[in-house]
């Protein structure tokens, strides 16, 4: 007589989209026949982490991310998966020109460059964005690219300086970063940022000739690039960013749609993480163990295995008493915090904008405001008809200190920005402000290294994974893949074999 199978426990520990799409992947497998039961804990009394979009007046305001890289599957894969295929959209990219601050006014970046490096030739000649030394500096790249460095990271200001000279670093590299990641191009890593440049580097030597190489046979318009795409010279005909037409919400719903209410907790923090009494050998084998996982109210769950899908700051926290050193490993990934200054205006103000997708502001030009997005014309459907929504992005490592301002001084101080630098004096229809504490994770030189050694502590401590944005990318998509691939290796511990049980069935 067969013995009847063990249901396995996986507790998935913070509901971001990355414990979302942990828990959906688990969710999937159990009704595939996957003897397992996955339990959700988050300790907001709502899920979707900085994931958040809100209807205001008309318009839809997203408080964090507001689309993600078309080039990175995940998301759109995932969107299509959930049957939100018919609400994903592009960006309006036939109107993408992204403006840089340069000694007070706005100057567009040159069309074809391709993240950094160029790719046409005029529009470089005649940007007023790099001095003649910076200009001469990025036409001989091609020529006589700087040997690699025998390093095994640096920093992306370095490495930029090395092939296109400092003007380039602090017109255009550093406020890119500023924009995307809250980030600082002198401490971020070139090798985790931006990887496709540094193989290029060790593959070709000169970036241009590799761009422009890559450019021919990929046939793409190597149109002026906002840079978060990286300037991929392989996304073909995809737009540069995707969103949802109801909001980047829209997915997150979705997915927590698909769970079990019942196994969902929310405003539960975790407090703690331990053994389980009872020594090894919960599975059955001698080397696995069972976890306590211990939340505020003196509620507490045991599992078979855990996922942490948290800032690796808390996920730091909750692991130091099952392995110090991976702690102290967690604990060294720095993360920025950010704030979204996001204002509706009406007609008069929209028609005043230049044309195109907003603006970076460099360190030198002394603002506050990293970035500005001008919503309205980015994607359809963010705001009535003939309105404006300009989306401010402040904070960063460059300003921490803005999270502790008032609302009152924060808006009185994005309006007088907004006044110098775009003539808008106009009263807001609607402002909302969101905060975003310790939430972008920094890859700082080295990061590759550090989840390299990560990894190799995870590998001694079976029943434990980590998903989230800390290790290996910090968009939507990245977040999904890793909350995925959570998910599957804890499938892969606690019911090694289901695939191959499911198919034996499958085919009796
Ligand atoms: C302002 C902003 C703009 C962004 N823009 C973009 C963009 O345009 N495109 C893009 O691709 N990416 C963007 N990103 C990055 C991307 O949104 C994030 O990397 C991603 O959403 C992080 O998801 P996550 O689930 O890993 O983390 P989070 O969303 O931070 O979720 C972690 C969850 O864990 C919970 N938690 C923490 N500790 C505990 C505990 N002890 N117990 C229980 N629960 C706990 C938290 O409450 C939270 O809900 C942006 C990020 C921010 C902040």
């Amino acid at each position: 007589m067969t013995e009847p199978v063990k249901t396995r426990r996986v507790v998935v520990v913070g509901g971001g989209v990355s414990g979302l799409s942990a828990a959906y992947t688990l969710a999937r497998a159990r009704q595939a026949g996957a003897p397992i039961e996955e339990v959700l804990i988050e300790s907001n009394p709502w899920l979707g982490g900085v994931v958040r979009s809100e209807s205001v007046e008309g318009f839809l305001v997203e408080a964090g991310p507001d689309s993600f890289l078309a080039e990175k599957p995940e998301a759109a894969a995932m969107a299509r998966e959930l049957g939100l295929g018919d609400d994903l959209m592009g960006s309006n990219d036939h109107a993408r020109r992204t403006y840089i601050l340069h000694h007070r006014r706005l100057v567009p970046l040159p069309d074809g460059l391709m993240f950094l490096v160029p790719t046409r030739i005029w529009p470089m000649v005649t940007t007023g964005l790099l001095p003649l030394s910076a200009k001469l500096k990025a036409a001989g790249e091609m020529f006589s690219s700087p040997p690699a460095t025998e390093k095994e990271d640096e920093s992306v200001a370095s490495f930029v300086k090395r092939h296109f000279g400092r003007a380039m670093v602090e017109n255009i590299a550093d406020p890119l970063l500023a924009g995307v990641y809250g980030g600082d191009a002198e401490a971020l890593s070139m090798r985790s940022v931006l990887p496709r440049f540094w193989e290029m580097e060790r593959k070709h030597g000169s970036l241009t000739r590799a761009t422009l190489e890559a450019v021919r046979h990929r046939g793409t318009d190597g149109k002026n690039s906002s840079g978060s795409a990286a300037g991929n010279p392989q996304s073909g005909k995809l737009p540069l960013f995707m969103t949802l037409k109801g909001g980047l919400q829209q997915m997150t719903q979705k997915l927590a749609a698909q769970l079990d209410k019942y196994r969902i907790f929310l405003g539960r923090k975790v407090l703690t993480l331990e053994f389980a009494p009872g020594g090894p050998g919960g599975l059955g084998d001698s080397c696995s163990r069972r976890f306590l996982i211990n939340c505020e109210s003196y509620k507490a769950y045991d599992a078979d295995a855990v996922i942490l899908a948290l800032p690796a700051r808390h996920a730091s926290g909750l692991i130091a008493p099952l392995d110090h050193r991976l702690s102290g490993l967690l604990e060294g990934i720095p993360y920025s915090s950010s704030m979204t200054v996001s204002l509706g205006f009406d007609e008069k103000v929209r028609a005043a904008l230049p044309p195109g997708f907003g603006f970076l502001v460099p360190r030198k030009e002394q603002r506050r405001m990293l970035a500005c997005t001008f919503v309205h014309a980015k994607f359809d459907h963010r705001a009535p008809q003939g309105k404006a929504l300009l989306r401010c992005f402040l904070g960063g490592t460059r300003d921490p200190d803005i999270l502790s301002m008032f609302d009152e001084a924060v808006l009185e101080g994005v309006r007088r920005e907004l006044k110098a630098i775009l003539k808008i004096d106009a009263e807001p229809i609607f402002y909302r402000i969101h905060e975003w504490p310790d939430s972008m994770a920094q890859y700082a030189v080295g990061h590759k290294t550090r989840v390299g050694a990560i990894e190799e502590r995870l590998h001694d401590l079976p029943g434990i994974y980590l998903a989230g944005n800390a290790y290996s990318g910090i968009g939507i998509s990245d977040c999904i893949r890793t909350g995925r691939a959570a998910a599957e290796k804890a499938l892969d511990q606690v019911a090694p074999g289901w695939r191959g049980t499911q198919k034996s069935e499958g085919s009796k």
